[in-house]
């Protein structure tokens, strides 16, 4: 390996690459397409291919794939090879300009949510010149976005690119009126925290839940977890810091900035951060991550684990997708300045950020929706499923204060009077304390904290972009006709505060009075799972926000809504088969054998004579044979549901009848299987347990 330096980015084709390989006059106008968005001239494109190809064959590539973000949640791939026949006879390595703009993969087998009913079969892919290629493997990978043929999104990038379209032409609207006439991009940036676990092959390879769903469908609770506290930021294992040194390299040689490494707090549970990026770029690395971690796993004899809850009873795995916004002078437009013009701007955004979260609550919560993310939001480990903002008590009395229209008093000192005086700066440590914050402010970027480990960031950031470019729109149709400016910005600043201060939670999250008097008293949503949450994707206000700012057509809304249930439904039911598969092949068989081995005993015993007692003979037969029983039962239960199911033809009675009758059946007949666990001597026990799982990588 070379050093670092050499190594990061060293399968990029980024700017650096560009720069060295494309001529002046290329070169300037693919940066005009990628700052500016301006349209690519099939010439530039040609030579940049050329370029390209070129540079990929000497990283050893020997195919090219348009690489993008279907529904489905994992990266799509349709490989072609550069080869071309030669009148010789002979291949030659070709690839077009039209090649790299444009590709046709079957879009049949990708989920469309009814837009393939209404359109064609046949999707395309469009490149994404703000991304950059890479080689992974023998494989140049082109970032594409993938449409229909009428137009519509199928996939995460597209309607992640609009969004920050969106912010970006509201927010310059808003920065014109301070005066700033040199802005002229304004992008959102994200570092996304990734947790997962680590488990030995050897295990997983045991547990069919593991291999089919992902999270253990049975287990009971370890006699070691993570009570102790010993593993968060404990000493990382020999085998877990080859691993991690492994898939740094990896990452850096794409150019992904991973930085941070440490245990997290349940057992095998692990955390990696890169530095902040460009959102859409921060997208597309955060996908690579999760391949490249897992691959790298698996060279090292390890599986890694993305599910959200791969173990009840134990932390599952979140990601934390910190947010700001900034121009492209640098400036992020979520810190506070110094000066007081600065702090009025700071401010007003600030604002804006309040108003979205609250206005649409509903939308971050079902970004965040899938069926593995419900075991962890609300599970006093995770943030509720209520969305409420995290200010820290600095920042909420400088806003009361403002409300009030009183003066801030720091220490005695007056420190903030809108557009008078300066704002106190706040440090990370003030602004970070509380963890359970679903969405907290953390000094000069908010951290929304409620995504599952394998959530795809595009979809949480895509609806926060929009709802954020909602409020900023607002703003700015205020203000530009504003006679005097400073008293429109004063009023507005006010109004949003009175109005939405609501969502301001500066307590614990956690707390179930919490709960109560978000609901009760404040008014706000408690979504609880994703067939709660999903359908709101279309209530009125949200399908109004998300086509003006040309985010999402009603039709991409109706089918994403769609695709997302779908999803869910399919994840539960194929956990619920799984579930009965292993309940009637290995764990009724297991406890029987157990059963007679005790009776045997029992017998055996009693033949010796009346004296001898058999009592923990008989009374372990007579519990483990009710269990079995109960097992048998709830299993043939599950069974006649999910025959039910089957006949429901609508999706949001499907995804209710997941919720109610499906999942609940399930932990009945895991509640019963758990306790014959415990009571079953352990090499009866057909499949590794949770303490052989969570304690595997040596
Ligand atoms: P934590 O205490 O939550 O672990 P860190 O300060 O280490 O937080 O940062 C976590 C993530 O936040 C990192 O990915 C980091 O790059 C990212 N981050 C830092 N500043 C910004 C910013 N201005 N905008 C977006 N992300 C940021
Ligand atoms: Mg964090």
């Amino acid at each position: 390996m070379g050093t670092v330096p050499e190594l990061f980015g060293s399968m990029v084709f980024d700017d650096r690459v560009m720069k060295a390989r494309l001529s002046d006059k290329i070169y300037n106008s693919m940066k005009k397409t990628i700052e500016e968005g301006a349209d690519l001239d099939i010439s530039v494109a040609n030579a940049v291919a050329q370029a390209m190809k070129d540079w990929a064959i000497e990283k050893g590539a020997t195919h090219y794939t348009h690489w993008f973000q279907p529904l489905t949640g994992v990266t799509a791939e349709k490989h072609d090879s550069f080869i071309s026949p030669s009148p010789d006879g002979r291949v030659i390595m070709e690839f077009s300009g039209k090649e790299l703009i444009k590709g046709e993969p079957d879009a049949s087998s990708f989920p469309s949510g009814g837009l393939r009913a209404t359109f064609e079969a046949r999707g395309y892919t469009a490149w994404d010149p703000t991304s950059f290629a890479f080689v992974k493997g023998k494989t140049l990978c082109i970032p594409t976005a993938f449409c229909s043929y009428g137009g519509e999104a199928l996939d995460k990038k597209t309607p992640l690119l609009r969004s920050m379209q969106a912010l970006n032409t509201q927010a310059i609207r808003i920065l014109r009126l301070f005066g700033n006439d040199e802005v002229r991009q304004v992008r959102t940036n994200v570092g996304p925290e990734q947790e997962y676990f680590l488990i030995t092959k050897e295990v997983y390879e045991q547990r069919k839940d593991l291999i089919f769903t992902g999270r253990t469908l049975f287990g009971a609770k370890p006699p070691k977890g993570q009570e102790m506290d010993d593993h968060y930021f404990g000493i990382i294992k020999p085998r877990v810091a080859a691993y991690m040194e492994d898939l740094n390299e990896e990452l850096w040689k794409l150019g992904i900035l991973a930085k941070t490494e440490h245990n997290e707090v349940a057992p095998a549970q692990h955390e990696l951060a890169p530095i902040f990026t460009t959102t859409n770029l921060a997208t597309d690395n955060n996908q690579l991550t999760m391949e490249i971690m897992q691959k790298v796993a698996a060279k090292h004899g390890l599986v890694c684990l993305l599910h959200e809850k791969p173990f009840a009873g134990v932390n599952g795995s979140g990601k934390h997708n910190n947010w700001s916004i900034a121009t492209d002078k640098g400036e992020n437009l979520l810190s506070p300045g110094d000066t007081p013009h600065e702090n009025a701007q700071f401010l007003l955004f600030l604002c804006a950020v309040i108003k979205a979260v609250d206005d649409y609550q509903d939308l971050l919560r079902l970004s965040v929706a899938t069926a593995g993310n419900d075991h962890r939001l609300g599970a006093n480990e995770a943030p509720p499923a209520v969305i409420s903002i995290f200010l820290g008590d600095e920042l909420t009395a400088v806003l009361k204060s403002i409300e009030e229209d009183k003066p801030y008093l720091d220490a005695g000192k007056e420190v903030m009077k809108l557009g008078v005086s300066v704002l106190p700066k706040f440090q990370k440590d003030t602004t970070d304390r509380n963890r359970t914050s679903p969405f907290a402010f953390t000094g000069n970027k908010f951290e929304f904290r409620m995504l599952g480990s394998s959530n795809s960031i595009a979809c949480c950031n895509m609806l926060l972009n929009s709802a954020v470019a909602e409020s900023l729109k607002q703003y700015a149709d205020k203000l530009e006709g504003a006679e005097d400016f400073n008293a429109a910005l004063d009023a507005l600043i006010k109004k949003t505060i009175k109005d939405h201060k609501r969502i301001i939670f500066n307590g614990n999250g956690y707390d179930d009075a919490w709960i109560k008097e978000a609901t009760e008293e404040r008014g706000l949503l408690n979504l609880r799972t994703t067939a709660d949450a999903m359908p709101r994707l279309l209530d009125e206000k949200n399908v109004q926000m998300l086509t003006y700012h040309k985010v999402f057509s009603k039709a991409e809304l109706e089918s994403r809504c769609e695709v997302m249930l779908d999803n869910y439904c399919k994840s539960v039911s194929i956990e619920a088969t799984t579930m009965i598969d292993m309940a009637k092949k290995q764990i009724v068989p297991a406890i029987e054998e157990y059963i007679s081995y005790v009776a045997t005993t029992a017998a055996a015993k009693a033949a010796l004579g009346p004296e001898i007692s058999c009592k923990f003979e008989k009374e372990r037969v007579a519990r483990l044979s009710v269990l079995v029983d109960q097992i048998v039962e709830r299993t043939a239960t599950l069974e006649a549901k999910l025959a039910e199911f089957s006949d429901i033809a609508d999706i949001i009675p499907a995804a209710e009848f997941i919720r109610d009758e499906i999942l609940t059946t399930m932990e009945s007949v895991r509640e019963a299987a758990d306790e014959a666990e415990v009571l079953t001597a352990e090499k009866y026990w057909p499949f590794p347990t949770y303490g052989d799982i969570l304690f595997s990588v040596k």
